[in-house]
Protein backbone atom coordinates (compact mmCIF):
# COMPACT_ATOMS: atom_id res chain seq x y z
CA UNK A 1 0.00 0.00 0.00
CA UNK A 2 1.30 3.62 -0.38
CA UNK A 3 -0.15 6.77 1.54
CA UNK A 4 0.90 10.43 0.69
CA UNK A 5 -0.77 13.50 3.26
CA UNK A 6 -2.18 17.05 2.66
CA UNK A 7 -3.08 19.13 5.11
CA UNK A 8 -5.37 22.21 4.82
CA UNK A 9 -4.81 24.78 7.49
CA UNK A 10 -6.77 28.28 8.26
CA UNK A 11 -10.43 27.30 8.66
CA UNK A 12 -12.08 30.15 11.07
CA UNK A 13 -15.11 29.25 12.68
CA UNK A 14 -17.45 29.17 15.32
CA UNK A 15 -18.80 26.42 17.41
CA UNK A 16 -20.25 25.39 20.96
CA UNK A 17 -21.00 21.96 22.76
CA UNK A 18 -24.40 23.02 24.73
CA UNK A 19 -24.60 19.59 26.61
CA UNK A 20 -20.63 20.28 27.68
CA UNK A 21 -20.69 21.11 31.61
CA UNK A 22 -17.95 23.27 31.37
CA UNK A 23 -16.83 26.36 29.34
CA UNK A 24 -17.74 24.29 25.70
CA UNK A 25 -20.94 25.25 26.13
CA UNK A 26 -20.29 28.53 25.42
CA UNK A 27 -19.90 29.63 21.66
CA UNK A 28 -16.27 29.87 20.76
CA UNK A 29 -13.85 30.19 17.93
CA UNK A 30 -10.70 28.30 16.66
CA UNK A 31 -8.46 28.02 13.48
CA UNK A 32 -9.26 24.83 12.50
CA UNK A 33 -7.26 22.50 10.17
CA UNK A 34 -7.66 19.43 8.07
CA UNK A 35 -4.69 16.59 7.79
CA UNK A 36 -5.77 13.70 5.02
CA UNK A 37 -3.65 10.18 5.30
CA UNK A 38 -4.36 9.27 1.88
CA UNK A 39 -3.81 5.36 0.87
CA UNK A 40 -4.09 3.40 -2.80
CA UNK A 41 -3.05 -0.12 -3.31
CA UNK A 42 -0.97 1.31 -6.38
CA UNK A 43 0.00 4.82 -7.59
CA UNK A 44 -1.08 6.57 -10.87
CA UNK A 45 0.40 5.13 -13.19
CA UNK A 46 1.29 8.40 -15.17
CA UNK A 47 2.44 10.54 -12.31
CA UNK A 48 2.86 7.97 -9.61
CA UNK A 49 1.55 9.88 -6.81
CA UNK A 50 -1.56 8.56 -5.02
CA UNK A 51 -3.40 11.39 -4.82
CA UNK A 52 -2.66 14.63 -7.23
CA UNK A 53 -3.51 17.58 -5.31
CA UNK A 54 -4.04 19.27 -8.30
CA UNK A 55 -7.55 16.97 -8.09
CA UNK A 56 -8.41 18.39 -4.73
CA UNK A 57 -9.33 21.99 -6.07
CA UNK A 58 -13.41 20.81 -5.24
CA UNK A 59 -12.49 19.17 -1.29
CA UNK A 60 -10.37 22.88 -0.55
CA UNK A 61 -12.99 24.96 -2.10
CA UNK A 62 -15.94 21.94 -0.01
CA UNK A 63 -13.93 22.92 3.20
CA UNK A 64 -14.08 26.65 2.50
CA UNK A 65 -17.77 26.61 2.42
CA UNK A 66 -18.27 24.54 5.03
CA UNK A 67 -15.23 25.91 7.75
CA UNK A 68 -14.19 29.37 6.87
CA UNK A 69 -15.43 32.37 8.84
CA UNK A 70 -18.76 30.02 9.35
CA UNK A 71 -20.76 29.05 12.72
CA UNK A 72 -20.77 25.32 13.82
CA UNK A 73 -24.11 24.41 15.46
CA UNK A 74 -24.93 20.41 16.39
CA UNK A 75 -28.41 19.49 14.88
CA UNK A 76 -29.61 18.71 18.14
CA UNK A 77 -28.70 22.29 19.46
CA UNK A 78 -31.70 23.39 21.64
CA UNK A 79 -31.17 26.96 20.15
CA UNK A 80 -31.06 25.88 16.93
CA UNK A 81 -34.03 27.93 15.80
CA UNK A 82 -31.72 31.25 16.94
CA UNK A 83 -28.81 30.21 15.38
CA UNK A 84 -31.20 30.30 12.08
CA UNK A 85 -32.20 33.40 12.71
CA UNK A 86 -29.02 35.03 12.89
CA UNK A 87 -28.04 33.16 10.21
CA UNK A 88 -31.20 34.81 7.77
CA UNK A 89 -30.23 37.94 9.29
CA UNK A 90 -26.73 38.12 7.76
CA UNK A 91 -25.05 37.73 11.22
CA UNK A 92 -23.69 34.61 10.99
CA UNK A 93 -23.21 31.67 8.49
CA UNK A 94 -24.63 28.91 9.89
CA UNK A 95 -23.32 25.71 8.94
CA UNK A 96 -25.33 22.37 10.67
CA UNK A 97 -23.21 19.39 11.98
CA UNK A 98 -24.22 16.08 13.54
CA UNK A 99 -22.06 17.11 16.29
CA UNK A 100 -18.97 19.90 15.90
CA UNK A 101 -16.03 18.09 18.02
CA UNK A 102 -13.21 17.23 16.30
CA UNK A 103 -13.77 13.84 16.68
CA UNK A 104 -17.43 13.86 14.50
CA UNK A 105 -16.33 16.21 12.46
CA UNK A 106 -13.38 14.40 11.60
CA UNK A 107 -15.98 11.64 10.08
CA UNK A 108 -18.23 14.28 8.30
CA UNK A 109 -15.21 15.54 6.33
CA UNK A 110 -14.13 11.74 5.64
CA UNK A 111 -17.79 10.57 4.38
CA UNK A 112 -17.93 13.75 2.07
CA UNK A 113 -14.47 14.09 0.50
CA UNK A 114 -13.89 10.07 0.17
CA UNK A 115 -17.40 10.57 -2.16
CA UNK A 116 -15.12 13.62 -4.11
CA UNK A 117 -11.96 10.97 -4.32
CA UNK A 118 -14.40 8.74 -5.67
CA UNK A 119 -15.01 10.94 -8.75
CA UNK A 120 -11.59 12.51 -9.18
CA UNK A 121 -9.69 8.72 -8.62
CA UNK A 122 -12.51 6.53 -10.00
CA UNK A 123 -11.72 4.68 -6.53
CA UNK A 124 -8.24 3.79 -6.73
CA UNK A 125 -7.57 6.92 -3.38
CA UNK A 126 -9.23 5.99 -0.32
CA UNK A 127 -8.81 7.22 2.90
CA UNK A 128 -6.63 6.25 5.66
CA UNK A 129 -7.38 8.84 8.10
CA UNK A 130 -8.25 12.24 8.92
CA UNK A 131 -7.36 14.76 11.83
CA UNK A 132 -9.74 17.29 12.36
CA UNK A 133 -7.31 20.07 14.43
CA UNK A 134 -9.05 23.01 16.56
CA UNK A 135 -5.64 24.40 18.01
CA UNK A 136 -1.95 23.84 18.99
CA UNK A 137 -3.21 21.11 21.27
CA UNK A 138 -6.28 19.56 20.28
CA UNK A 139 -7.68 17.22 17.54
CA UNK A 140 -9.65 14.50 16.68
CA UNK A 141 -8.94 12.18 14.23
CA UNK A 142 -11.26 9.64 12.08
CA UNK A 143 -10.38 5.99 10.84
CA UNK A 144 -12.97 5.21 8.04
CA UNK A 145 -11.59 1.47 7.84
CA UNK A 146 -10.08 1.26 11.23
CA UNK A 147 -7.01 -0.04 11.75
CA UNK A 148 -5.80 2.87 13.92
CA UNK A 149 -2.08 3.06 13.61
CA UNK A 150 0.97 5.00 15.42
CA UNK A 151 0.83 7.66 12.40
CA UNK A 152 -0.99 9.81 14.53
CA UNK A 153 1.33 10.07 17.26
CA UNK A 154 4.26 10.78 15.27
CA UNK A 155 2.46 13.70 13.22
CA UNK A 156 0.34 15.59 15.74
CA UNK A 157 1.74 15.57 19.01
CA UNK A 158 2.18 18.85 19.15
CA UNK A 159 1.13 19.57 23.19
CA UNK A 160 0.04 17.87 26.05
CA UNK A 161 -3.87 18.48 26.82
ZN1 LIG B 1 -14.25 23.92 23.43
Amino acid sequence: MFKSTKRFVGFSCAHRQPSHDGHCQYLHGYSRSFYFIFGADEVDPRTHFVMDFSGLKGVKAWLDNMFDHTCLINADDPELELFKQLDERGIIQLRVLPNVSMEATAKYVVDHVQTMLDEVTGGRVFIHACECRENDKNSGWYYPRGGADDISQATSEIGDS
